[in-house]
């Protein structure tokens, strides 16, 4: 099985290039057509010998992903459905906003979180992704990009699964995406969603990357939180709540809360009274996220009344709070709606 190259740092492929005897500027021209142009065809690289292009072609792959699907939404949605080496999918998500272009990057197939509102929590986890396929999934989005001129400014990791649960390829996907050698995306222009696993948020506070950390909170006690996340019986908020805090002091950003709202569920104003008291002294922001219907779950969205009125709750205690618009619903690219198996309404590409 040919073995594949986007996800590997310059260290990482100069090893490579050492095992075939090649000098080592061959690892800085490879480099510069893998992330810079983008090509994933030897053939193309012009400026290696032809051959060594072929050598190349008959051990090596750039990306080994396929294009399974690609949709158009409104409002500059695009979602793409990735095929795997051993045929699993994922999905990323192409977000176009007034200030640039943002990528929702999947960290794993499936998650074993099991938060009951989330169409990827419902079949469990599968496996975590490795980096060549976290930064495949950039690549082919952003050669679609190309075509347009278009570059990828953000990235989210906000997609499939629980990035800390798959820390070790989330983090250092996130390293790669920012190096100079690689993309060049700014750590400030970077996001991770996590459901809250306080031992890996205190891990990442100590990575000198200054990420935003998100959090996903949608609920301001135990009682409800243990209900929506059941990883809050392992970590409680009186855990969460000051790992966040340490996270704010260590990268100097203010941590983002998610906040799902759902209908008679989490909506109520006293819970967000509540949620002014549990965060008030914390430097954050409060997103609250339109419920996006998932098939099969039962939860349904809060009224946008109900949701101006906990907005308005928060703002009054000080808090920065924002309503999230829901981008991808009509192409199931929302939150929370990426999952593995496509229906048959999705099958053509
Ligand atoms: N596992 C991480 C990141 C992926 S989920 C996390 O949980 O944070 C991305 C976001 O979508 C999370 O905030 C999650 O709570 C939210 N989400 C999941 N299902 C949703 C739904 N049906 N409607 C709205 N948001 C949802
Ligand atoms: Fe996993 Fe996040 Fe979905 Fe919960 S919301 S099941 S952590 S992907």
């Amino acid at each position: 099985m040919k073995t594949v190259l986007i996800g590997r740092t310059s260290e990482e492929l100069a090893q490579i290039t050492r095992g075939l005897n090649l000098q080592a500027y061959r690892t800085d021209q490879l480099m510069d057509w893998m992330y810079r142009q983008r090509v994933d065809d030897f053939e193309q690289m012009t400026n290696l010998p032809l051959d060594l292009r072929s050598q190349l072609d008959e051990r090596f792959r750039v990306c080994d992903m396929k294009v399974l699907q690609h949709r158009t939404g409104e409002e500059g949605t695009e979602k793409f459905a990735f095929t795997l080496r051993d045929g699993e999918v994922v999905e990323t998500v192409i977000m176009r906003y007034e200030h640039g272009v943002s990528l929702c990057l999947s960290t794993q197939v499936g998650c074993v979180m099991g938060c009951p509102f989330c169409a990827t929590g419902a079949g469990g986890l599968l496996r975590n992704l490795s980096r060549p396929e976290i930064l495949g999934q950039w690549f082919l989005a952003q050669r679609r990009l190309d075509e347009t001129g278009e570059r990828i400014s953000h990235v989210v990791m906000m997609g499939m699964g629980e990035p800390l649960n798959n820390y070790e390829h989330s983090h250092k996907s996130l390293r790669l995406l920012h190096s100079e050698e690689g993309p060049g995306i700014s750590y400030r222009r970077m996001t991770l969603s996590t459901v809250g696993i306080t031992p890996r948020i205190l891990q990442l506070a100590e990575e000198d990357m200054p990420i935003t950390l998100a959090v996903s909170l949608h609920a301001p006690n135990d009682y409800l939180r243990d209900r929506l996340v059941p990883v809050n019986k392992k970590h409680p908020l009186s855990e969460l709540i000051p790992a966040c805090e340490l996270y704010a002091e260590h990268s100097g950003r203010r941590v983002s809360f998610e906040y799902a709202m759902m209908k008679g569920v989490n909506d109520h104003p006293e819970l967000a009274r509540e949620l002014g008291v549990l965060l008030r002294d914390m430097t954050c922001h409060i997103n609250l996220i339109p419920f996006n219907p998932v098939p099969g779950v039962d939860y349904e969205p809060s009224p946008l009344e109900a949701v101006r009125k906990f907005r308005d709750v928060l703002s009054m205690v000080g808090l920065s709070v924002t309503i999230r618009r829901p981008l991808g619903l009509e192409i199931d690219a929302a939150c929370g709606q990426l999952r593995r198996h496509l229906g048959a309404e999705d099958a053509v590409t």
